[in-house]
Order: C-alpha cells, then sequence, then structure tokens
C-alpha cells in the first residue's frame, strides 16, 4: 500500500485529532501504510522516533480531546532547503511519498514549496548516496493534501476552518458567565477575542450575545467612534438595559490604521460615561477545552476526504486543499487559496478593507 504520513503544524486548534484519527482509518482502510510525524515539520527533519507507524487502535479515545496529540510546533529548520532535504530522506527512507498536512496558511505554504523541490531534493540525496535511485524512482511524485486547522477561520476556500466553532463555543460561555454578573452590578464589559486579521469570531459572538458594540479589522470604524459607541451604550441603558457588552477582535483598527483596543474602549467608556466598566481578555482559553460536535465530525469528513484525493491522486496532481463548501467537503488547488489568504492579509495591510473583504468572500 501507499505510504502516507499525517502532521500537525503551526498553532493548535480543536477536531485536529478528529482529522488526524479519521485520516490514520481511512488510510489504513484503503490499504494504505500510515505513519504519525510528531511536532509537525521539526519532527519530519529530525526523523528517528519522531516519524512512527500508526495502527486502528493508536487513535482510539483522541477524538474528544483538544489541541494536537502528535504535537505542533514551529520550525525554522524546515525554511530552509537543507532542512527540506533531510525532511525529503526521512520520509523516502520510510516509504513515504504522501503527506496530510493539518495546519494554517504557513504550514500549506511551505508544503507545496517541499513539492515544488522534491524532484531536485530525491536527486541530490541519489548523489549524495543518502537514499538509492531506486528509491528515488519509486518515491518520485511527492502527494500532498491540506487541512486547515484554525480557530480564527481566516482561510480562503473554506467556509469554516476546524476548530473555529469550538473557539466560537468557549467564547460564548465566557460571555454568558460575564453578562449574568454583569447585569447584576450594572456594568460595562468589555471582551477581547482572538483575531488579528480575521473578525468572524468577534462578529458572530457580538451576534450571538447581544452585544451592543463590536471592532473588528475588516469594519474599522470612522473617527469618531467614541461618541457613536457612547451614544449607544447611553441609548440601551435608557431603555432599560442593565449591562452592556462590547466585543474587540485582537486585531481592531480604525481608519488609521492604528489599533482599537480593549484598554482604549475602557478609558472611552470611563471618561465619557463614568460606567463601571471591566475588560476581560479571553486569550488561549478559545483555544482550550473538547471540541465541539460540529468540529469533530469536520475534522472526521476533512480528513476521509483527504486521503481519498491522496488515494486517487496521479502524478500530474497538483496540491489541493481541501475545505468545506455549503456542508460539501470540496477539493480546491491549495496555492490558489493560500495566495487569496495572503493577498486578504495584504489588502488590510494597504487599508483596502472592501477588496478583502471581497477576496474572502469568494469561493
Ligand atoms: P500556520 O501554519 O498556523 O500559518 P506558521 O506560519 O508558523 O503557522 O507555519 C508553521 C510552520 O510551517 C513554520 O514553522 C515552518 O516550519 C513552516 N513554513 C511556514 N512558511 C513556510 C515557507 N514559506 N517555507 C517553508 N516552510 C514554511
Amino acid at each position: 500500500g501507499k505510504g502516507l504520513a499525517v502532521f500537525t503544524s503551526g498553532g493548535d486548534s480543536q477536531g485536529m485529532n478528529a482529522a488526524v484519527r479519521a485520516v490514520v482509518r481511512m488510510g489504513i482502510y484503503l490499504g494504505c501504510k500510515v505513519f504519525f510525524i510528531r511536532e509537525g515539520y521539526q519532527g519530519m527533519v529530525d526523523g528517528g522516533d519522531n516519524i512512527v507507524e500508526a495502527n486502528w487502535s493508536s487513535v482510539s479515545c483522541i477524538i474528544h480531546r483538544g489541541g494536537t496529540v502528535i504535537g505542533s510546533a514551529r520550525c525554522m529548520e524546515f525554511r530552509e532547503r537543507e532542512g527540506r532535504k533531510r525532511a525529503a530522506k526521512n520520509l523516502v527512507t520510510r516509504g513515504i511519498s504522501n503527506l496530510c498536512v493539518i495546519g494554517g496558511d504557513g504550514s500549506l505554504t511551505g508544503a507545496n514549496l517541499f513539492k515544488e523541490e522534491w524532484a531536485d531534493l530525491l536527486k541530490e540525496l541519489v548523489k549524495d548516496g543518502e537514499i538509492t535511485l531506486e528509491q528515488s524512482e519509486k518515491y518520485k511524485h511527492l502527494h500532498i493534501v491540506g487541512l486547515v486547522g484554525s480557530i480564527d477561520n481566516d482561510f480562503c476556500g473554506t467556509d469554516m476552518t476546524i476548530g473555529t466553532d469550538t473557539a466560537l463555543h468557549r467564547i460564548i460561555e465566557s460571555i454568558d458567565a460575564i453578562a449574568s454578573t454583569a447585569y447584576s452590578h450594572q456594568r460595562t464589559f468589555i471582551m477581547e477575542v482572538m483575531g488579528r486579521h480575521c473578525g468572524y469570531l468577534a462578529l458572530v459572538a457580538a451576534m450571538c450575545s447581544e452585544a451592543d458594540y463590536v471592532f473588528i479589522p475588516e469594519w474599522p470604524p470612522e473617527q469618531d467612534w467614541p461618541n457613536k459607541l457612547c451614544k449607544k451604550l447611553i441609548q440601551e441603558r435608557l431603555t432599560g438595559q442593565r449591562l452592556n457588552i462590547i466585543i474587540v477582535a485582537e486585531g481592531a483598527l480604525d481608519r488609521n490604521g492604528d489599533p482599537i483596543t480593549a484598554e482604549k474602549v475602557r478609558q472611552v467608556v470611563v471618561e465619557k460615561l463614568q460606567q463601571d466598566t471591566r475588560i476581560t481578555v479571553l486569550g488561549h482559553v478559545q483555544r482550550g477545552g473538547n471540541p465541539s460536535a460540529f468540529d469533530r465530525v469536520l475534522g472526521c469528513r476533512m480528513g476521509a476526504e483527504a486521503v481519498m484525493a491522496l488515494v486517487e491522486a496521479t502524478p500530474e496532481t497538483e496540491a489541493c486543499v481541501v475545505t468545506l463548501d455549503g456542508n460539501q467537503a470540496v477539493r480546491l488547488p491549495l496555492m490558489e487559496c493560500v495566495r487569496r489568504t495572503k493577498a486578504v492579509a495584504q489588502a488590510m495591510a494597504d487599508k483596502n478593507w472592501d477588496l478583502a473583504v471581497q477576496l474572502r468572500g469568494k469561493g
């Protein structure tokens, strides 16, 4: 059977374990020899017992766990050609030429580069006497499928990334908890949630919690936002509301590109309205805890589809990413999605927010 390896890379997210489990089991079911690579690209470069064969039961009892049980890491060596050459040797000597990478756009970019260089890397390894000519012939095509694990929902080409739904659950639980105490004391609460380039978590959390105001990177407010904010807060209190909730995405900006931080918002509310105002920064709580049913199912479906894509791959098959499109698992060209994701970040850096939203919405 085909040699296939699965690894998780970059930031962790809930539901990655469900995806790992599905890749292993679907792979075994379809007759592949499946390996784990521990600690992302670092394990691939280091080899040794970072790359181990998986069996049916080695993925039992992980579907309900947050994070990734096979570890994730950032790896400088894989950014260098020499590191990727070592990784190639570690794969070929184990008979692996199919990879399922679960990570964000950085991890997927690295995977694509690896695929492009693969033939040359193998040639050099033969010349160096690290692998045989026979091995280089047998494994001359590297097949890559990506799955997007990220709590931010910041990747173009998918309706939801693996981990977003669970992060939303964590956020909403926290807002509900805070709302009850805010209600009792007639306080204003400012909640900072994750999302450096993407306000999805903040926006959806705001809708689900009847928040009074939300600041997201894609929709920077006009310079007079402090007045508008205060007007809205007063209006709500006048109608009898006993608390105010304001959600701030960590990447929120104003039209000048200056950050709108939770602290800045607090100062405005305290100075202008003298309201009792508290800040909660949720931080890594959002990445924590058990994955939701949605993320477990999403991980399972994406993982199974990834293996099908690898099994069906021909020498001409481009690297693809398995995504969710209207509740269908679809395969899209990996680099096109990565390029668009990067273009969104660039458009935001250029303060071209309309373009950013347009680019993200497409597909
Ligand atoms: P994410 O996958 O969550 O976006 P990173 O951007 O940190 O996270 O990428 C994770 C790892 O992927 C990096 O530590 C590095 O090993 C690898 N990687 C990222 N970008 C590249 C690249 N352009 N070339 C080679 N490897 C890369």
